[in-house]
């Protein structure tokens, strides 16, 4: 993929100009998930990708519609001018505020952090790529996601992980909102494409000196692992509950999205979350609303909750998305889920996860895959691999040429388990 896409910054893609949209904390309301899905079908194909950063990007747009997708965002509050548009990268849990688990809400940090990016003078200098993650201590586990800088909620406080090491504890959530700014002001000042695990472990301590509230950590950090969430999920203190969809290998259409921006507003409270594992997450409906809405998901498109709890497909954009690619990765992607809703007993007992990526970028994620389907960048044809990550796929189990869904699944059966 091109560098790093925004609203008025378009990436070149085989299937036409390509726009990310970052809704402030994933989070979106029912009017700006319908200005979104009526910006994908007019100005672009009407294809809206749900990426692993929990981002949504329309595809197929002409090259100079950036200034008109802008306008209609930037009315829906989905846009900000000036740069600060493609550096929000503010990855926060779904179920933040809601998780009976979880120990604190961030979604006040998370949007003062936004404020914060907004406001700096320095955010320009900030690679595109720099990313936050939020993660208050619930279940979804979400600072397992890589990301440059994050703020992880434990019982004994608030840490400050810097590419995966834990620098601090944060007092509260300004002193929290402060020492991410300052690490994020560290790379700007540092160059254009620096990133946190670029920085000398020196100026990473000399720009979080000038923050006050920091203390020295307690603890050295705990592993997480990302626990996905799908349907109906109770929410603190309340009867409603949230309902966690599936969307198949992150693909969404203009179709889908007004569908869930009516039920937002018709049964839940007028907005839903962005989920990092290819869901949206609508709160705030009674139970029988949220059953007979899961029930109709199937027929909107959306993956059967039964198969999504046992398999897990992400997939890149692929040949028909991407010029990198010689295989369709996101169409044999939905085949594999098709089929597994279709003939359930053909999936393995446990659950599995599949990636298909057309090379080892890895656009899709970083995660270690049960199957992974790794594409060449020379020739067509898969090579495929057990227990590996684009990155490091290790072994390959068999290398082959184009593959059906089918014999994906027999692979996934008999030689991956
Ligand atoms: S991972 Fe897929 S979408 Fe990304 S560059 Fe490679 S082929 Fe293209």
């Amino acid at each position: 993929m091109a560098d790093c896409p925004g609203v008025l910054h378009l990436a070149a893609m085989a299937d036409g100009a390509l726009a990310r949209i970052r809704a402030p904390g994933g989070r979106l309301s029912a009017a700006q998930a319908r200005a979104t899905a009526r910006a994908a079908a007019t100005l672009g194909s009407g294809v809206i990708d749900l990426t692993s950063r929990a981002n949504l990007q329309i595809r197929g747009m002409s090259e100079g519609a950036g200034s008109a997708l802008a306008a209609r965002l930037s009315a829906a509050g989905l846009f900000v001018e000036g740069p600060a548009d493609r550096r929000r990268n503010i990855l926060l849990d779904p179920f933040s505020g809601l998780d009976p688990e979880e120990i604190r809400d961030l979604r006040p940090l998370a949007a003062a952090l936004d404020e914060g990016l907004r406001a700096a003078p320095w955010v320009g200098a900030l690679s595109p790529k720099f990313s936050f993650v939020l993660d208050g201590g619930g279940r979804s586990a979400v600072a397992a996601i890589r990301s440059d800088v994050s703020c992880r909620t434990t019982a004994q406080g608030t840490m400050i992980i810097g590419s995966g090491h834990v620098l601090v504890e944060a007092a509260d959530d300004r002193s929290c909102v402060a020492a991410l700014l300052a690490i994020a002001q560290a790379a700007a000042a540092a160059g254009p494409q620096t990133r946190a695990r670029d920085l000398d472990p020196a100026d990473l301590t000399s720009a979080l000196q000038a923050v006050s509230g920091l203390r020295q950590a307690t603890e050295a950090g705990i592993a997480r692992e990302l626990t996905p969430r799908f349907g109906l999920v109770s929410q603190r203190g309340s009867a409603r509950v949230a309902l966690s969809l599936p969307v198949p290998v992150g693909r969404l259409d203009a179709t889908m999205l007004e569908w869930l921006a009516d039920v937002a507003e018709r049964d839940g409270e007028g907005w839903m979350a962005l989920a990092p594992w290819s869901a949206v997450v609508v709160w705030g409906m009674s139970t029988a609303e949220a059953d007979a809405t899961l029930a109709q998901s199937v027929g909107h498109g959306f993956t059967p909750l039964g198969v999504a709890e046992r398999l897990t497909v992400v997939a890149c954009a692929g040949s028909s998305g991407c010029v990198r690619a010689q295989e369709p990765a996101k169409e044999l992607g939905r085949e594999v889920l098709e089929l597994a809703a279709a003939e359930p007993w053909r999936l393995p007992p446990a659950p599995v996860r599949v990636h298909l990526s057309g090379c080892r970028r890895g656009c899709a994620g970083a995660a270690t895959a049960d199957l992974l389907l790794l594409g060449a960048d020379d020739a067509p044809g898969w090579s495929a691999h057990r227990a590996g990550s684009p990155r490091a796929p290790g072994d390959s189990i068999g290398r082959r040429g184009a593959m059906t869904a089918p014999e994906l699944i027999d692979l996934l059966a008999h030689r991956v388990r």
